[in-house]
């Protein structure tokens, strides 16, 4: 996602820290007392402008979310978002999800969303790729047993990487849909930004999956 440098986005982010982490590795283990309530937390890497997060915040209230995005810009538009919806649930950090590990202690996460993440298709950038092993290997580290990890795409290439680098993690991939916008099975979809721009140029692909006990 290429944005432009928004002058306002630093002050903006400097007048919200009670939603907004920049600093997040004292909050280690602590993450509990960013919220009003203890409840289960999921984290999103890669929240883009924040779509998503704010509307499974608004549906789950007895879960607390957190929306973890690297550039600075996209995040203040999310922050805006966060703050106009009025959510206590939600809390944004500004930081590379590559180091989930030093921001959250082993267990504390209940789930993780990855949505359209960037595909990285060049063979020596598949480290970058959020579902390569080196990404993986983080999320288990902060994972819950049985914690989900959901990934969407409407990238079949990065797809089909994600599906052989989940399974030869191992993972147990618990469900997999082709066209999501055609499942009958009652799944959850809160669609993304990147969701709604693409959906009309073909399918939606999706992966449920979880570190074996
Ligand atoms: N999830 C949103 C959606 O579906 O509309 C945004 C998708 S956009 C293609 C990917 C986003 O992931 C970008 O905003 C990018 O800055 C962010 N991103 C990429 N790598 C990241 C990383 N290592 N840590 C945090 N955010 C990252």
């Amino acid at each position: 996602m290429r944005v432009r440098n928004k002058p306002w986005a630093k002050d903006y982010m400097a007048e919200h820290t009670e939603r907004m982490v920049v600093e997040p590795e004292p909050l280690r283990g602590d993450w509990q007392s960013r919220f009003p309530s203890d409840q289960p937390l999921y984290v999103e890497i890669g929240t883009g402008k924040g779509q998503f997060i704010v509307e499974m915040a608004r549906r789950h209230p007895d879960h607390n979310f957190i929306g973890i995005e690297i550039q600075m810009s996209v995040i203040a538009a999310a922050l805006k978002l966060v703050v106009a919806s009025g959510l206590t649930n939600i809390q944004l950090v500004h930081t590379d999800g590559v180091a989930v590990n030093t921001i959250f202690a082993p267990a504390e996460v209940a789930g993780i969303f990855l949505n359209f993440s960037d595909p990285w298709p060049k063979t020596r950038h598949i480290k970058r790729r959020l579902t390569s092993p080196v990404f993986l290997a983080h999320y288990q580290d902060i994972m819950q047993p049985k914690g989900q990890l959901q990934f969407k795409t409407d990238n079949r290439g990065l797809f089909e990487y994600s599906l052989t680098s989940l399974s030869n993690f191992p993972m147990i991939l618990e469900g997999v849909w082709l066209d999501l916008h055609a499942a009958t099975d009652g799944v959850e979809d809160v669609e993304t930004e990147y969701e709604q721009k693409f959906s009309s140029k073909g399918p939606i692909y999706q992966v449920i999956a979880h570190f074996p006990e």
